[in-house]
């Protein structure tokens, strides 16, 4: 099972916002580039929605602000755009603007807050500093990783850079780790 069955669902199977489809999306994102979910507002509206990051080999010049290391949602039949991987949260008002005023404010501050978890999430993983790992099973491991937003608990499964937040883990287990990352840190700093 990957990631992204645990993103959070309604009972139609549609994909809702959330702290676990934000970290699910950026794990897949950060692995393979690409994720497409059939995702509603939770307020009776759907979309098909494509989020890509990583592009590899991007080619020529672009415009309206737009670079090939964004993160790019691209919504079916409505419009797409690249937005700065950034940790922070983008504005529904924008958000709607860039997508040509179709949603209104109440979806697009919902989209507008699918695309701040993802970019949150894909942002600490481009932004980590010093890791140390210790085995849970034969195919997953504790990654205790310092980041600008402090230390950060994951699970890496099956040898991909795939991340999901700690479950599981006693607080005693998180301690010992965190000692082993801060020792990590100390000794390199000699
Ligand atoms: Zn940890
Ligand atoms: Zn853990």
């Amino acid at each position: 099972m990957t990631d992204l069955a645990y993103m959070d669902r309604d009972s139609w199977n549609e994909i809702l916002n959330g702290e676990r489809t934000y970290i699910a999306i950026a794990n897949e994102l950060a692995a393979n580039g690409t994720v497409f979910i059939g995702w509603t507002d939770g307020l009776h509206s759907h979309f098909d929605i494509l989020l890509t990051a990583h592009v590899t080999l991007p080619q020529g010049h672009f415009q309206r602000g737009i670079k090939p290391h964004d993160l790019f949602v691209s919504v079916m039949s409505v419009g797409a755009f690249g937005f700065e991987i950034l940790d922070a949260d983008v504005d529904g008002g924008y958000v709607d603007e860039k997508f040509g005023k179709f949603f209104g404010t109440a979806t697009a501050d919902q989209i507008a807050h699918l695309i701040s978890g993802v970019r949150r999430k894909l942002w600490d993983h481009r932004n980590i500093q010093e890791m140390t790992i210790g085995r849970l099973t034969h195919d997953t491991v504790h990654v205790c990783a310092l980041t600008p937003n402090g230390i950060k608990h994951f699970h890496r499964r099956e040898g991909h850079w795939q991340k999901f937040d700690c479950e599981g883990c006693t607080d005693k287990f998180k301690e010992d780790a965190e000692k082993d990352l801060h020792e990590k840190i100390a000794k390199k700093g000699e």
